[in-house]
Protein backbone atom coordinates (compact mmCIF):
# COMPACT_ATOMS: atom_id res chain seq x y z
CA UNK A 1 0.00 0.00 0.00
CA UNK A 2 1.24 3.39 -0.81
CA UNK A 3 0.15 7.01 -1.32
CA UNK A 4 2.59 9.31 -2.94
CA UNK A 5 6.12 8.24 -1.02
CA UNK A 6 4.38 6.92 2.07
CA UNK A 7 4.51 3.03 1.29
CA UNK A 8 3.54 0.42 4.21
CA UNK A 9 3.90 -3.50 4.63
CA UNK A 10 1.52 -5.34 6.77
CA UNK A 11 1.46 -4.12 10.11
CA UNK A 12 3.59 -1.28 9.40
CA UNK A 13 3.27 2.94 9.54
CA UNK A 14 5.06 5.11 7.60
CA UNK A 15 5.48 8.96 6.16
CA UNK A 16 5.64 10.56 3.28
CA UNK A 17 4.53 13.34 1.39
CA UNK A 18 2.44 13.33 -1.62
CA UNK A 19 3.29 15.54 -4.30
CA UNK A 20 0.91 17.95 -6.50
CA UNK A 21 2.72 20.71 -8.13
CA UNK A 22 6.06 21.99 -8.89
CA UNK A 23 6.51 25.26 -7.59
CA UNK A 24 8.30 28.02 -10.12
CA UNK A 25 10.95 28.98 -6.79
CA UNK A 26 12.16 25.49 -7.16
CA UNK A 27 10.67 22.29 -5.08
CA UNK A 28 7.25 21.06 -5.67
CA UNK A 29 4.56 21.48 -3.04
CA UNK A 30 3.71 18.05 -1.05
CA UNK A 31 0.96 17.20 1.03
CA UNK A 32 2.16 15.02 4.35
CA UNK A 33 0.93 11.70 4.48
CA UNK A 34 0.75 9.27 7.47
CA UNK A 35 -0.65 5.78 6.64
CA UNK A 36 -0.82 2.42 8.72
CA UNK A 37 -1.33 -0.35 7.52
CA UNK A 38 -3.23 -3.60 9.81
CA UNK A 39 -1.36 -7.51 9.87
CA UNK A 40 -5.16 -8.21 8.30
CA UNK A 41 -6.57 -7.50 5.04
CA UNK A 42 -9.55 -4.51 5.11
CA UNK A 43 -11.15 -1.46 4.20
CA UNK A 44 -9.27 1.82 3.41
CA UNK A 45 -10.50 4.66 5.43
CA UNK A 46 -8.82 8.33 4.35
CA UNK A 47 -8.50 10.90 6.78
CA UNK A 48 -8.19 14.54 5.24
CA UNK A 49 -7.90 17.92 7.06
CA UNK A 50 -6.75 21.46 5.88
CA UNK A 51 -8.28 22.40 2.48
CA UNK A 52 -9.07 25.27 4.41
CA UNK A 53 -5.82 26.91 5.69
CA UNK A 54 -6.98 27.98 8.84
CA UNK A 55 -9.00 26.09 10.05
CA UNK A 56 -6.11 24.33 12.17
CA UNK A 57 -8.03 22.07 14.97
CA UNK A 58 -8.82 19.38 11.93
CA UNK A 59 -5.09 19.09 11.14
CA UNK A 60 -4.33 18.04 14.50
CA UNK A 61 -6.76 15.51 14.75
CA UNK A 62 -5.59 14.12 11.57
CA UNK A 63 -1.92 14.31 12.60
CA UNK A 64 -2.87 12.51 15.76
CA UNK A 65 -4.66 9.75 14.53
CA UNK A 66 -1.87 7.52 14.05
CA UNK A 67 -0.12 8.75 17.05
CA UNK A 68 -2.43 6.82 19.50
CA UNK A 69 -4.37 9.85 19.18
CA UNK A 70 -1.84 11.79 22.00
CA UNK A 71 -1.47 15.63 20.77
CA UNK A 72 1.85 16.55 20.47
CA UNK A 73 2.04 18.45 24.30
CA UNK A 74 -0.40 15.25 25.85
CA UNK A 75 1.33 12.14 25.89
CA UNK A 76 4.16 10.35 24.93
CA UNK A 77 4.19 8.88 20.90
CA UNK A 78 6.79 6.04 21.73
CA UNK A 79 3.56 4.64 23.48
CA UNK A 80 2.23 4.10 20.44
CA UNK A 81 3.82 2.22 17.39
CA UNK A 82 1.37 4.69 15.14
CA UNK A 83 -0.68 0.91 14.28
CA UNK A 84 -4.35 0.64 15.97
CA UNK A 85 -3.89 -2.46 17.88
CA UNK A 86 -5.45 -5.46 15.40
CA UNK A 87 -6.14 -3.04 12.68
CA UNK A 88 -7.51 -4.79 9.71
CA UNK A 89 -6.66 -2.68 6.59
CA UNK A 90 -4.81 0.90 6.02
CA UNK A 91 -5.84 4.49 7.60
CA UNK A 92 -4.84 6.49 5.35
CA UNK A 93 -3.99 10.32 7.62
CA UNK A 94 -3.34 13.74 5.17
CA UNK A 95 -3.68 16.60 7.63
CA UNK A 96 -2.36 19.42 5.72
CA UNK A 97 -4.54 19.43 1.82
CA UNK A 98 -4.14 23.03 1.64
CA UNK A 99 -0.22 24.16 2.34
CA UNK A 100 -0.42 27.48 0.84
CA UNK A 101 -3.54 28.22 2.70
CA UNK A 102 -1.49 26.92 6.08
CA UNK A 103 1.37 28.85 5.41
CA UNK A 104 -0.63 31.75 6.09
CA UNK A 105 -3.19 30.61 8.22
CA UNK A 106 -6.01 31.36 5.84
CA UNK A 107 -8.70 29.43 4.17
CA UNK A 108 -7.86 30.22 0.32
CA UNK A 109 -4.65 29.35 -1.03
CA UNK A 110 -2.52 32.22 -2.17
CA UNK A 111 -2.67 30.75 -6.07
CA UNK A 112 -6.30 32.04 -6.48
CA UNK A 113 -7.99 33.25 -3.81
CA UNK A 114 -11.50 31.47 -4.47
CA UNK A 115 -12.06 28.46 -1.89
CA UNK A 116 -9.87 25.32 -2.62
CA UNK A 117 -12.60 23.26 -1.85
CA UNK A 118 -14.51 23.37 -4.65
CA UNK A 119 -12.36 22.18 -7.49
CA UNK A 120 -13.35 18.16 -6.72
CA UNK A 121 -13.98 16.22 -9.21
CA UNK A 122 -11.65 17.95 -11.47
CA UNK A 123 -14.04 19.76 -14.19
CA UNK A 124 -14.90 18.30 -17.47
CA UNK A 125 -13.42 19.86 -20.61
CA UNK A 126 -9.70 21.40 -21.66
CA UNK A 127 -6.94 20.10 -19.20
CA UNK A 128 -4.69 22.67 -20.20
CA UNK A 129 -6.76 25.63 -18.52
CA UNK A 130 -6.72 23.96 -15.15
CA UNK A 131 -5.51 26.48 -12.75
CA UNK A 132 -3.09 25.30 -10.08
CA UNK A 133 -5.27 24.31 -7.59
CA UNK A 134 -7.23 23.18 -9.68
CA UNK A 135 -4.15 20.53 -10.54
CA UNK A 136 -3.61 20.19 -6.87
CA UNK A 137 -7.16 19.23 -5.61
CA UNK A 138 -7.02 16.80 -9.03
CA UNK A 139 -3.96 15.17 -7.76
CA UNK A 140 -5.31 14.56 -4.26
CA UNK A 141 -9.13 13.46 -5.37
CA UNK A 142 -7.34 11.08 -7.52
CA UNK A 143 -5.02 9.42 -4.85
CA UNK A 144 -8.36 9.41 -2.43
CA UNK A 145 -10.54 7.70 -4.70
CA UNK A 146 -7.90 5.02 -5.80
CA UNK A 147 -8.22 3.91 -2.53
CA UNK A 148 -10.69 4.87 -0.25
CA UNK A 149 -13.60 3.35 1.29
CA UNK A 150 -14.68 5.67 3.53
CA UNK A 151 -13.46 9.33 4.17
CA UNK A 152 -14.02 11.47 6.78
CA UNK A 153 -12.64 15.18 5.64
CA UNK A 154 -12.02 17.58 8.93
CA UNK A 155 -12.88 21.16 8.84
CA UNK A 156 -13.69 23.92 11.49
CA UNK A 157 -16.95 26.16 11.33
CA UNK A 158 -17.35 28.96 13.99
CA UNK A 159 -15.38 30.41 16.63
CA UNK A 160 -17.33 28.55 19.68
CA UNK A 161 -19.19 26.66 17.73
CA UNK A 162 -20.10 22.74 18.67
CA UNK A 163 -19.28 19.62 16.63
CA UNK A 164 -21.27 18.28 14.06
CA UNK A 165 -20.63 16.17 11.51
CA UNK A 166 -22.28 17.21 8.26
CA UNK A 167 -23.63 14.24 5.71
CA UNK A 168 -24.73 15.28 2.44
CA UNK A 169 -27.76 14.16 0.35
CA UNK A 170 -26.81 11.53 -2.11
CA UNK A 171 -27.88 12.47 -5.66
CA UNK A 172 -29.19 10.35 -8.08
CA UNK A 173 -30.01 10.81 -12.56
CA UNK A 174 -28.22 9.60 -15.37
CA UNK A 175 -24.92 8.37 -12.93
CA UNK A 176 -27.04 6.49 -10.58
CA UNK A 177 -29.41 4.46 -10.36
CA UNK A 178 -32.43 5.90 -7.23
CA UNK A 179 -32.00 2.53 -5.99
CA UNK A 180 -28.08 2.59 -5.57
CA UNK A 181 -28.37 5.92 -4.01
CA UNK A 182 -30.93 4.78 -1.61
CA UNK A 183 -28.09 2.39 -0.71
CA UNK A 184 -25.18 4.54 -0.32
CA UNK A 185 -27.48 7.04 1.44
CA UNK A 186 -28.04 4.44 4.13
CA UNK A 187 -24.66 2.97 4.54
CA UNK A 188 -23.50 7.32 4.89
CA UNK A 189 -26.05 7.72 7.50
CA UNK A 190 -24.81 4.28 9.41
CA UNK A 191 -20.74 5.95 9.31
CA UNK A 192 -22.33 9.11 10.27
CA UNK A 193 -24.20 7.84 13.19
CA UNK A 194 -20.92 5.66 14.03
CA UNK A 195 -19.05 9.14 14.68
CA UNK A 196 -20.16 10.03 18.12
CA UNK A 197 -20.94 13.25 16.78
CA UNK A 198 -24.12 15.07 16.26
CA UNK A 199 -25.36 14.67 12.37
CA UNK A 200 -26.54 17.57 10.93
CA UNK A 201 -27.66 17.08 6.99
CA UNK A 202 -25.97 19.23 3.99
CA UNK A 203 -28.23 21.85 2.61
CA UNK A 204 -31.54 21.14 0.38
CA UNK A 205 -30.24 19.82 -3.15
CA UNK A 206 -30.75 23.45 -5.14
CA UNK A 207 -29.01 25.53 -2.37
CA UNK A 208 -25.83 22.56 -2.43
CA UNK A 209 -25.76 23.15 -6.09
CA UNK A 210 -25.38 26.82 -5.78
CA UNK A 211 -22.34 26.51 -2.94
CA UNK A 212 -20.78 24.14 -5.21
CA UNK A 213 -20.90 21.87 -2.59
CA UNK A 214 -21.02 18.37 -5.03
CA UNK A 215 -17.45 19.81 -5.19
CA UNK A 216 -16.34 19.96 -1.94
CA UNK A 217 -13.80 16.92 -1.06
CA UNK A 218 -16.69 14.65 0.96
CA UNK A 219 -19.31 16.03 -1.88
CA UNK A 220 -17.14 14.68 -4.89
CA UNK A 221 -15.75 12.00 -3.03
CA UNK A 222 -19.60 10.79 -1.84
CA UNK A 223 -21.74 11.64 -5.34
CA UNK A 224 -18.87 11.42 -7.72
CA UNK A 225 -17.01 7.86 -6.62
CA UNK A 226 -20.07 6.65 -4.70
CA UNK A 227 -17.78 6.10 -1.36
CA UNK A 228 -19.28 7.48 1.91
CA UNK A 229 -18.10 10.89 2.89
CA UNK A 230 -18.44 12.58 5.97
CA UNK A 231 -17.55 16.66 6.56
CA UNK A 232 -16.81 17.31 9.81
CA UNK A 233 -16.72 20.63 11.98
CA UNK A 234 -14.70 20.61 15.00
CA UNK A 235 -15.20 24.52 16.37
CA UNK A 236 -13.22 27.59 15.71
CA UNK A 237 -10.68 28.52 13.63
CA UNK A 238 -6.60 29.51 13.70
CA UNK A 239 -6.30 27.82 17.00
CA UNK A 240 -6.29 24.00 17.79
CA UNK A 241 -9.53 23.62 20.30
CA UNK A 242 -8.31 20.73 22.56
CA UNK A 243 -11.76 19.06 23.15
CA UNK A 244 -12.87 19.44 19.55
CA UNK A 245 -9.49 17.71 18.31
CA UNK A 246 -10.32 14.86 20.43
CA UNK A 247 -13.58 14.50 19.88
CA UNK A 248 -12.33 14.39 16.12
CA UNK A 249 -9.51 11.62 16.64
CA UNK A 250 -12.18 9.56 18.30
CA UNK A 251 -14.83 10.08 15.40
CA UNK A 252 -11.91 8.63 13.53
CA UNK A 253 -11.58 5.40 15.79
CA UNK A 254 -15.56 4.89 15.63
CA UNK A 255 -15.19 5.23 12.14
CA UNK A 256 -12.77 2.09 12.32
CA UNK A 257 -14.85 0.12 14.24
CA UNK A 258 -18.33 0.72 12.48
CA UNK A 259 -16.32 -0.52 9.61
CA UNK A 260 -14.64 -3.73 10.76
CA UNK A 261 -11.54 -2.53 10.90
CA UNK A 262 -10.94 -2.47 14.68
CA UNK A 263 -13.19 -4.67 17.43
CA UNK A 264 -13.30 -1.35 20.03
CA UNK A 265 -12.02 1.95 19.99
CA UNK A 266 -9.11 2.21 22.67
CA UNK A 267 -10.11 3.71 25.91
CA UNK A 268 -7.90 6.19 26.80
CA UNK A 269 -9.65 7.80 23.19
CA UNK A 270 -13.04 6.83 24.39
CA UNK A 271 -12.59 8.70 27.83
CA UNK A 272 -11.08 12.04 25.90
CA UNK A 273 -14.11 12.26 24.05
CA UNK A 274 -17.38 10.83 24.88
CA UNK A 275 -20.17 10.48 22.36
CA UNK A 276 -21.80 13.99 22.24
CA UNK A 277 -25.68 14.09 22.07
CA UNK A 278 -27.78 16.13 19.42
CA UNK A 279 -29.33 18.96 21.41
CA UNK A 280 -32.70 17.84 19.45
CA UNK A 281 -34.59 14.51 19.10
CA UNK A 282 -35.11 15.39 15.49
CA UNK A 283 -33.66 15.11 12.15
CA UNK A 284 -32.01 18.22 11.08
CA UNK A 285 -29.87 20.26 8.26
CA UNK A 286 -28.20 23.23 7.78
CA UNK A 287 -29.23 26.74 7.65
CA UNK A 288 -27.68 29.46 6.70
CA UNK A 289 -29.46 32.79 8.34
CA UNK A 290 -32.09 34.16 9.22
CA UNK A 291 -31.23 37.30 7.31
CA UNK A 292 -30.37 40.37 9.08
CA UNK A 293 -32.78 43.29 7.29
CA UNK A 294 -30.82 46.38 9.02
CA UNK A 295 -27.35 46.79 9.02
CA UNK A 296 -25.59 46.52 12.50
CA UNK A 297 -23.56 44.64 15.56
CA UNK A 298 -25.60 40.62 15.86
CA UNK A 299 -25.67 39.90 19.80
CA UNK A 300 -26.56 36.48 19.98
CA UNK A 301 -29.40 35.47 22.56
CA UNK A 302 -28.18 31.78 22.70
CA UNK A 303 -25.21 29.68 23.33
CA UNK A 304 -24.29 27.22 20.78
CA UNK A 305 -25.27 23.81 21.22
CA UNK A 306 -29.02 25.84 22.35
CA UNK A 307 -32.00 24.39 21.42
CA UNK A 308 -35.19 26.78 20.10
CA UNK A 309 -38.39 26.37 18.80
CA UNK A 310 -39.99 28.35 15.46
CA UNK A 311 -40.19 31.89 16.51
CA UNK A 312 -37.85 31.83 19.06
CA UNK A 313 -35.71 35.38 19.26
CA UNK A 314 -31.97 34.41 18.19
CA UNK A 315 -30.20 37.61 18.04
CA UNK A 316 -30.46 40.95 18.53
CA UNK A 317 -28.91 43.48 15.57
CA UNK A 318 -28.04 46.96 17.67
CA UNK A 319 -26.85 50.27 15.84
CA UNK A 320 -22.99 51.37 16.14
CA UNK A 321 -24.15 52.93 19.39
CA UNK A 322 -25.21 49.73 20.77
CA UNK A 323 -29.71 50.68 20.65
CA UNK A 324 -31.75 47.70 19.55
CA UNK A 325 -32.62 47.67 15.94
CA UNK A 326 -33.97 44.33 14.98
CA UNK A 327 -34.65 40.94 16.79
CA UNK A 328 -34.06 37.92 14.36
CA UNK A 329 -36.55 34.92 15.28
CA UNK A 330 -35.79 31.10 14.79
CA UNK A 331 -37.31 30.11 11.13
CA UNK A 332 -37.57 26.74 12.48
CA UNK A 333 -37.23 24.67 15.39
CA UNK A 334 -33.62 23.60 15.83
CA UNK A 335 -30.38 24.38 17.59
CA UNK A 336 -27.55 26.81 17.53
CA UNK A 337 -24.36 25.22 15.64
CA UNK A 338 -22.35 28.65 16.30
CA UNK A 339 -22.54 31.94 15.66
CA UNK A 340 -20.29 33.67 12.42
CA UNK A 341 -19.04 37.37 12.56
CA UNK A 342 -21.26 39.90 14.31
CA UNK A 343 -20.36 42.54 11.62
CA UNK A 344 -23.44 42.46 9.86
CA UNK A 345 -24.96 44.13 6.51
CA UNK A 346 -28.12 44.26 4.96
CA UNK A 347 -29.60 41.35 4.21
CA UNK A 348 -26.84 39.04 5.81
CA UNK A 349 -27.23 35.68 7.37
CA UNK A 350 -26.57 36.08 11.17
CA UNK A 351 -26.54 32.84 12.41
CA UNK A 352 -25.24 29.11 11.68
CA UNK A 353 -28.59 26.86 12.63
CA UNK A 354 -29.53 23.45 12.79
CA UNK A 355 -32.85 23.23 11.67
CA UNK A 356 -35.20 20.60 11.59
CA UNK A 357 -35.81 18.48 8.21
CA UNK A 358 -38.27 16.41 7.06
CA UNK A 359 -36.81 16.25 3.53
CA UNK A 360 -35.31 13.07 1.63
CA UNK A 361 -31.47 12.10 1.78
CA UNK A 362 -32.15 11.13 -1.63
CA UNK A 363 -32.61 13.50 -4.50
CA UNK A 364 -32.60 13.77 -8.17
CA UNK A 365 -29.79 15.65 -9.27
CA UNK A 366 -30.87 18.50 -11.43
ZN1 LIG B 1 -13.62 24.22 6.03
Amino acid sequence: MNVGTASAAPGERATGTLEVTDLPTGGAERLPVILARGEREGPTLWLTGGIHGNEVTGVAAVQDVLRGGVSASGGSPDEADGVPEGLRGTVVCVPMCNPAGIRRVERTSYYHDDDPNRHFPPAEGDATRRRVQELIDERLYEAVVDSADALLDVHTAQVGSVPFVIRDRVLHGERREEGDAEALAERLAALADATGIPVVTEYPAEEYADRNLHRSTAGAVLNEAGVPSLTVELGGHETIAEPHRAAGVAAAYRAMVHLGMLDAVPEGIEAAAPTLESPVAFPVRRFRGPNASAAGFCRPRLEPGAAFAEGDPLADVVSPHGEARETVAAPADGYVLGWPSPTTYENDPVASLAVRDDDGLVVPRS
